[in-house]
């Protein structure tokens, strides 16, 4: 089929749930994407951070290929090796205790909510059923997670949503102390940098002082890791330059190298806290999907982890050294850069580097958020950024 005709029967077929950009994609080679027609884009995107290996990987697809052949699905009623395997990779790479393997971001989100709550509620009873959120913040689009979300423009249309969700400004310690002073919360839920929000990174003392007062309180500290987990930022999770260690990490996106995961990690103090039959998911930890991140893991060698940081600060080091009034700020950390503009707005240049074949994405009201396969060559890189800079340069 060509562009046209799969633009037409989702016209006709597909609810219209996104404002899709006018590109149809077929195949990938690398950091770079092709659509029916043969038209090539540097992907500056990952499917939003989810092709954390880049496209057309002989290794990633003989991982999933050999372990469909073998197994692709049994229930979690039973023992299988790969996620046992990941389960453990995942724990030895972060010195968390325990996991539990869901499928998307949101259901992760849910499920550390809910042992959030239970955790508090075995140990305190009833009355600690509050979790506090960062505004700005992204946490899914269920209606928990939507409850989570300190964004105003997500609470709309689907009431009643999740009671029990306060969302304070984030880098205010103050506002956290008051908020944990009340004694009715059973965890803090934050990004390190939040990404849908803006690429913001939080300030370091703010979230090792928020650590601290956690642990004083026994609330559960939560880092959502949905977008910065899986090597993003340089680290195979960005709690790990913050100094801190969470009670609890969840994670997708970046996971499986595009094959639909999540999870969730427990530290030793809440790693037994959901019990069976209080929580499950069907397809959570398929032995493919965990083959696949197994793969993923493997690639994310120091050395990897090491060019992701190198080449993020080539790429805002670049950003910023270019003349055009149309960039105010450059922020990030490793491969998850924001770059604020100023007088032009996010949206036209998104579309201006599709008509050129660079895919960027926006973040918040006033910002592109770049998050290219960790596995960018540099020829690519540079073949982006001239990309990008000519299209700020035409729209400045
Ligand atoms: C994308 C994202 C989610 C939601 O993940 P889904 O897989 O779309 O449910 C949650 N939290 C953060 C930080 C995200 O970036």
């Amino acid at each position: 089929m060509n562009s046209q005709q799969i633009k037409e029967l989702y016209a006709e077929n597909v609810m219209e749930t996104y404002a899709r950009f006018d590109v149809v994609l077929d195949r990938g080679e690398g950091a770079t994407l092709y659509s029916p027609e043969g038209k090539a884009y540097v992907d500056f995107t990952s499917g939003i951070g989810v092709n954390s290996i880049g496209y057309g990987n002989r290794g990633w697809a003989e991982a999933i290929m050999n372990q469909a052949v073998r197994l692709q699905h049994v229930s979690n009623l039973y023992y299988t090796e790969p996620g046992a395997r990941l389960a453990e990779a995942l724990t030895k790479g972060t010195g968390m205790k325990k996991a539990f393997f869901s499928n998307s971001g949101a259901e992760s989100n849910e499920g550390a909510i809910k042992l959030a709550r239970k955790y508090a509620r075995d140990k305190y009873g009833p009355g600690r059923e509050s979790v506090i959120t960062l505004e700005r913040s992204f946490h899914g689009r269920t209606i928990t997670t939507l409850a989570a979300t300190g964004q105003d423009v997500f609470h709309q249309h689907f009431f009643p949503f999740t009671e029990g969700f306060r969302h304070i400004p984030a880098n205010d310690f103050a506002a956290l102390e008051a908020e944990l002073g009340r004694g009715d919360v059973c965890a803090v839920m934050m990004e390190l940098v939040q990404g849908e929000g803006g690429v913001l990174p939080l300030d370091k003392e703010y979230v090792s002082k928020a650590f601290t007062l956690c642990r004083e309180k026994d609330v559960l500290l939560i880092c959502d890791e949905v977008q910065t987990g899986i090597g993003r930022t340089g680290s195979l999770f960005a709690f790990q330059q913050f100094d801190i260690q969470p009670d609890v990490v969840t994670f997708a996106k970046g996971i499986a190298g595009g094959l639909p995961m999540g999870g969730i990690l427990a530290n030793h103090r809440c790693a037994g806290v959901l019990t069976a039959g209080t929580h499950a998911t069907t397809f959570g930890g398929n032995p493919v999907c965990a083959a696949a991140a197994l793969y993923v893991l493997d690639t994310l060698t120091p050395q990897l982890l090491e060019n992701v940081t190198h080449k993020g600060e080539y790429i805002r080091k670049t950003i910023e050294s270019w003349s055009t009034p149309a960039v105010s700020q450059v922020r990030g950390m490793g491969l998850m850069i924001g770059v604020s503009l100023k007088g032009i707005k996010p949206a036209d240049v998104v579309g201006r580097c599709i008509e050129k074949g660079l895919l960027v994405l926006t973040a918040g009201s006033d910002a592109l958020r770049l998050l290219p396969p960790l596995t960018i060559s540099h020829e690519e890189t540079e073949k982006g950024l001239a990309l990008l800079k000519s299209v700020l340069e035409e729209l400045q």
